[in-house]
């Protein structure tokens, strides 16, 4: 049955408003028009895809610092769906990291001499956690299926229009890219990805107060090669880390005593 007319937009009105979804922690209500099992799924074969292409470390120690960091930040932020992972990427020209959808997270071994330490690397680990945990992805590629096709759902929109569906997936994730999976999110998924961040590593028991001195860090590594990967994507201005520093009482009170 082909729906068209005015009960199609409708019928467009109440899918948008059942796919209004709330982000945990800042309360912002975004529309999501791809489904969690979607989204885990589209996760876990982009994260086989850079794996595959990827030098996975062989340093133990580092990994291990990976993992740990990585397995607090999971536990706080409770999502039993997500099936975690954290490898750790040989690459010292990359200045990378992130997370897909589900828990899928990469860590290039370029941007550990700017986390330093422990905490710094929370600081990271916590930021692109909070990509996925407020499913920054999906909301992107709703734009697109809303744009570019009336505002259906994805697995709607693959089984009538796969091919307009895939290219629509395919600008939200960037599948294949090189310089990483993940193209730039928008500087407002940017901001509110620092503020969840600061709270789950908080919440891990990290001290946020780390983000001011990692931004301030990440600022100071643009060398003469041009600006590394993730600076690109994520602006260190003084902009970015006032707005940090005004984030930090609210998130001090989720570090464990
Ligand atoms: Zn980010």
């Amino acid at each position: 049955m082909k729906i068209t007319g005015p009960r199609r937009f409708l019928l467009i009105g109440l899918a948008a408003a059942a796919a209004c979804q709330t982000v945990p922690y800042t309360g912002r209500s975004h529309l999501v028009l791809v489904s969690a099992g979607e989204e885990t799924e589209l996760g876990e074969s982009s994260y086989r895809d850079a794996l595959s292409k990827a030098k996975i470390s062989t340093d133990a120690e580092a990994a291990a610092l990976v993992r740990r960091v990585g397995g607090r930040i999971a536990v706080a932020a409770d999502m039993p769906d997500f099936k975690w992972e954290f490898n750790l990427i040989d690459d010292p020209k990359t200045v990378n990291a992130w997370c897909l959808p589900g828990g899928k997270v990469a860590v290039y071994s370029g941007i550990l001499p700017v986390t330093k330490d422990e905490n710094g690397l929370a600081v990271v680990m916590g930021h692109e956690i909070a990509h996925a945990l407020a499913r920054h992805g999906s909301e992107r590629m709703s734009q697109g299926l809303l744009a570019q096709l009336g505002g259906v759902a994805l697995g709607a929109a693959l089984s009538s229009r796969p091919e307009a569906a895939q290219r629509v997936a395919a600008q939200a994730y960037g599948a294949g890219a090189t310089v990483g999976v993940l193209l730039p999110f928008s500087r407002a998924q940017e901001s509110e990805a620092d503020h969840i961040g600061l709270i789950l590593m908080a919440k891990a028991g990290y001290d946020p107060t780390g983000a001011v001195a990692f931004w301030r860090r990440m600022a100071a590594s643009a060398g003469g090669g041009g600006p590394p990967e993730f600076l690109r994507t994520h602006p260190a201005d003084d902009k970015r880390i006032a707005k940090i520093e005004e984030e930090l009482p609210e998130a001090l009170g989720y570090l464990k005593k």
